[in-house]
């Protein structure tokens, strides 16, 4: 057994990364990646680092509410035992059910904290059940004709050949787009993302549309508003292609809510809309209910996507990966991790995330008085 290690002092800062193309979704924009990092320290030295991507389009967390809500839950942290992680991480979410980001950045930081101590791999950690590199798909925001082909065809130089589509704003335009990508570029398949901007019958004019050119679908994410599960269960008939749901999940009830309506045929696992360990149980849900994963995240450095990235590697079952944000952020902050090659993610092998950031000198402190 490892003896017991106290947190002491929690620090973070808000990070801003710029973003290489301006991500523009169904339900907003950025330009900027507006995030936060963090360190907690236990008392024998030991690190851990995390990592909060507030999206209020989607979690309804900003950074200010996010940061204000770290400085609350780091104090309650101070003193306890990094091995209760996951009673930490439940009495976290009892005081800010509804900040997810912000408890995703402790539980992450908690749990590298404590891997780093036991010298494991966070993939070990939850099972170490297939480590293994494995390919991302590539993310194509809402852009003009021109700007898509482009953007398209600069990833497929790099290897990428699974493209996720940003859709949903624009039947007619989301039609064009993947049939110009799709006459442009040889062997590859799409997902549309509609993030919850279409209706069933629009949802319907697009799969119809890229059928009719002989576009590859192989996933709808997210087609239509997050409660409308009937709808989503009709697309699923209709289409006979497989449907993620993404934005309909962001708790464990969800899960079982779309389960229950056969509303998904993938969930879309982000651990920004839930916390780390709430995350685990959904995949584990979701696996034993026949249903199958795909792991994706907010835009997000890689420090929140290695803590995803130790999921896959470590549970087994997701078979989509959409871990591709660092790839559009301008600069890479974080030294060490999983590495990019092409679209595939390689493993690490050191302890926790083995991952560093600077600690800027305005970060603010937590730490016993
Ligand atoms: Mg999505």
């Amino acid at each position: 057994m490892m003896k017991t290690r106290l947190i002491t002092h929690v620090e973070f800062w808000p990070i801003d990364i710029p973003i290489t193309d301006p991500f523009v979704v169904a339900t907003g924009t950025r330009v900027v990646a507006e995030n936060v990092f963090m360190r907690i320290t236990l008392n024998d030295g030991t690190c851990g680092y995390g990592e909060a991507a507030p999206f209020p389009e989607v979690g309804g967390e900003d950074r200010e509410y996010c940061l204000a809500t770290l400085e609350r839950l780091a104090s309650s942290l101070i003193d306890e035992a990094v091995q209760g992680y996951r009673t930490l991480a439940y009495h976290m979410a009892e005081m800010a059910s509804t900040q997810p980001a912000a408890r995703c950045a402790l539980e992450t930081a908690l749990l590298d904290a404590y891997c780093r101590a036991a010298q494991i791999p966070m993939w070990q950690f939850w099972g170490g059940a297939d480590v293994r590199p494995r390919e991302t798909d590539i993310t194509i925001p809402i852009t003009t004709l021109d700007h898509t082909i482009t953007l398209a065809c600069g990833w497929y130089e790099k290897g990428f050949r699974l493209f996720k589509m940003k859709v949903g704003k624009d039947v007619d335009s989301d039609i064009r787009r993947l049939e110009a990508v799709h006459k442009t570029l040889t062997n590859i398949a799409f997902i549309g993302d509609g993030n919850q901007g279409f209706s069933r019958e629009q949802c319907l004019t697009f799969v119809n549309g890229v059928k009719k050119f002989g576009g590859k679908v192989v996933l709808l994410e997210q087609p239509v508003a997050r409660d409308d599960l009937d709808s989503m269960a009709a697309i699923r008939q209709e289409t006979g292609i497989p449907v993620a749901a993404d934005e309909s999940v962001r708790s464990l009830d969800d899960a079982r809510k779309v389960v229950e309506c056969g509303a998904a045929d993938y969930i879309n696992i982000k651990i920004m809309k839930t916390g780390v360990l709430e995350a685990a149980d959904i995949a584990s849900f979701a696996l034993r209910s026949g249903l199958k994963l795909m792991i994706g995240g907010m835009v997000e450095a890689r420090i929140a996507m290695g803590c995803s990235f130790s999921l896959v590697l470590g549970m087994k079952g997701f078979d989509v990966l959409d871990l591709d944000t660092p790839l559009l952020l301008a600069t890479d902050p974080v030294h060490g991790g999983y590495q990019y090659v092409g679209p595939q993610l390689q493993p690490w092998t050191t302890a926790g995330l083995g991952m560093s950031v600077e600690v800027p000198p305005e970060a603010r402190h937590v730490l016993e008085k």
